[in-house]
């Protein structure tokens, strides 16, 4: 039987971010994921410079070998309508690929690692949990995305009635021909909304890697979307007429449409698992990160007595930062409200596209960063 001061279960961002944390507290920690590392993430792979100074990463060495895309603008625009460019002339974000970024983060944690073992039992005896009926540990956190066998624990039910966004993408490394023929800029990453607003499409290059997806908020005919998106795209000569259309599907929640119970007798979720990624935008990674550091410092400052009443801190910091849930009134782009509140054509205006859908709902610049020790 093994001993761990925490066990947490998922090693993406959430998940290495805690582990990380609570290792330079000098925690026995043991990350545990049904993968085995570098793995894949369907995700675009677009972080916000916060994400990059939250987590100290240092950007010279993290790029040696490394897709690390600056971004200093975005086309934003319609699905077969118009779209406008914005321009910042410095990164404002951060194009990476999750097989790359989620593997360095779980290797820099410096937590004891099982891979490609999945929790096949949880279990609560006497203030202690027993995971997998071979480690025992008196902190679970619960990491491993929208999925996450700890919330199902807590009573989640994915899949259940809870309302998630669906999204579907494909990343690829292109050829050479292909790159010739690829229109969009590394660092201007296009953005298109659905006609409906109840979703949006993106294209994104990386480099030599193209990231092309798109996410609804009504799982229908999510692929016939998908297709229609891809077809606009080669149509515009956006990208290569050949780009495969091999989609790889993923759901999750956004904040505030997340019923889920966050926290129990010596257990907390985090990242997707909790249901955090920003509503505007579906970015998800710096909620996950900093919930990871938020949980860790929660942790730390119970002293070892890990009862619900100790851990709630956890909650009221996630509320004072992303906003309490239930009440809020966020102005989404997946809201009906929002639909009849502006028209079409603002999304295609030069003011409305930067100040409103990229400054405050795409890039967060309001903000500030949460600030960790080194
Ligand atoms: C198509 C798409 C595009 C996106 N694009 C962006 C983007 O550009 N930028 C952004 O910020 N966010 C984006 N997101 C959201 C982002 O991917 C997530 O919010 C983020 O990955 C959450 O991190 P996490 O650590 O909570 O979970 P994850 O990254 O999902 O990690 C969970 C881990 O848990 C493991 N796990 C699951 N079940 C088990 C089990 N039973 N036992 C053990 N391990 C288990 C998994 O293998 C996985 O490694 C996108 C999402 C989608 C679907």
């Amino acid at each position: 039987m093994e001993r761990y001061d925490a066990v947490i279960v998922g090693g993406g961002p959430a998940g290495s971010t805690c582990a990380w944390r609570l290792r330079r507290a000098g925690f026995e920690v043991l990350v545990l994921d049904k993968q085995v590392f570098p793995r894949d993430k369907v995700c675009a792979g677009w972080i916000t410079p916060a994400v990059i100074e939250t987590l100290h990463v240092d950007v010279e060495e993290y790029r040696q070998g490394r897709v690390f895309q600056p971004i200093t603008g975005f086309l934003v625009g319609w699905i077969d309508g118009l779209a406008t460019e914005t321009r910042y002339g410095r990164p404002v974000s951060y194009g990476i690929r999750r097989c790359e970024f989620d593997h360095y983060l779980l290797a820099r944690s410096g937590a004891r690692l099982r891979l490609g073992e999945p929790v096949r039992t949880l279990d609560r005896t006497d203030q202690e949990w027993l995971v997998n009926a071979s480690i025992r540990t008196p902190l679970l956190i619960g990491a491993g995305g929208h999925f996450c066998p700890v919330a199902r624990f807590l009573g989640a039910q994915p899949g259940g009635g809870e309302q998630v966004i669906a999204a579907q993408e494909i990343e690829f490394e292109m050829s050479r021909q292909q790159a010739r023929a690829c229109r969009v800029a590394p660092e201007i990453p296009e953005i298109y909304f659905c006609d409906d607003l109840k979703g949006y499409g993106w294209c994104f290059r990386k480099g030599d890697f193209l990231n092309v997806g798109l996410g609804r908020e009504d799982t229908h005919r999510l692929a016939g979307h998908v297709s229609a998106f891809s077809q606009f795209l080669k149509r515009r000569n956006r990208i290569p007429q050949d780009t495969p259309e091999r989609f790889k599907g993923h759901a999750y929640l956004l904040y505030g449409h997340a019923p889920r119970k966050l926290l129990d007798d010596g257990v907390l979720l985090i990242g997707d698992a909790a249901g955090l990624a920003y509503p505007q935008s579906g970015e998800g990674i710096r909620p996950a990160v900093e919930s990871g550091i938020i949980a860790a410092e929660v942790i730390l400052a119970a002293g070892g007595d890990y009862r619900r009443e100790n851990l709630e801190a956890y909650r009221r910091r996630l509320m004072g930062r992303f906003g309490e849930r239930g009440k809020m009134e966020v102005p989404h782009l997946f809201s009906s409200g929002l639909k009849q509140f502006i028209g079409k054509r603002l999304v295609a205006t030069r003011f409305f596209s930067r100040h409103v859908i990229l400054d405050r709902w795409f890039l967060h610049s309001h903000q500030p960063v949460l600030s960790t020790r080194r």
